[in-house]
């Protein structure tokens, strides 16, 4: 079972802290997925200029998570972010538009390489995103091509809207959770 406990950027009452990074292309929906996670409201759905990072509590089988949520502030316009991003991440959130095929192509072509190039943890979860779902009538990437590429790169996969919510909750939950298993299973 997995519930939300709220926004808390103060609190230090939780067992396990995770850095989650969101990843991909300029206007692929990365800062509306984490205002749409973060807040309670729809509001705002403006273009985003981002943040550095967020942070949210959740309760995940029994353990209080927190989850220190990474945004870029557009710097991914250049394809290339600072190092400090990267550091010590233990979830990867990579982002595409099921309405604009670049984004997608460019998970393998750019961000992959990015992340190699920074040699993120082995052990880092990640997770492929197809955002924008709520435009069904303008999708041009399908469900299927997301699913071959996430296994092609070992990621978890779901596709979801910023917009009206569908599956937003769910990215960040079964990411953390992964995450939990992965680090438990190091401990042992
Ligand atoms: P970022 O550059 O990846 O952070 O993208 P933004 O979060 O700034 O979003 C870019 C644009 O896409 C904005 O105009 C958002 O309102 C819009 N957008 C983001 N997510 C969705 C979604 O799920 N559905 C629709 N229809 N628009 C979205
Ligand atoms: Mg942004």
């Amino acid at each position: 079972m997995v519930s939300s406990s709220g926004q808390s950027s103060s609190s230090n009452n939780y067992d396990l802290s995770f850095k989650i990074l969101l990843i991909g292309d300029s206007g692929v929906g990365k800062s509306s997925l984490l205002v749409s996670f973060i807040s309670n409201s729809l509001e705002d759905l403006a273009p985003t200029i981002g943040v550095d990072f967020k942070i949210k509590l959740l309760a995940v089988g029994g353990k209080r998570l927190k989850l220190t949520i990474w945004d870029t502030a557009g710097q991914e316009k250049f394809r290339t972010l600072t190092s400090s991003y990267y550091r010590g991440a233990q979830g990867i959130i990579l982002v595409y538009d099921v309405m604009r095929r670049e984004t997608f192509t460019n998970l393998s072509d750019v961000w992959a390489k990015e992340l190699d190039l920074h040699s993120t943890n082995q052990d880092c979860v990640k997770m492929l995103v197809g955002n924008k779902v709520d435009l069904e009538s303008e999708r041009v990437v399908s469900r299927e091509e997301g699913i071959e590429l996430a296994k092609e790169h070992g990621c978890l996969f779901l596709e979801c809207s910023a917009k009206t919510r569908e599956n937003v909750g769910q990215c960040f939950e079964e990411l953390a959770l992964k995450s939990q298993v992965s680090k438990k299973q190091k401990a042992m």
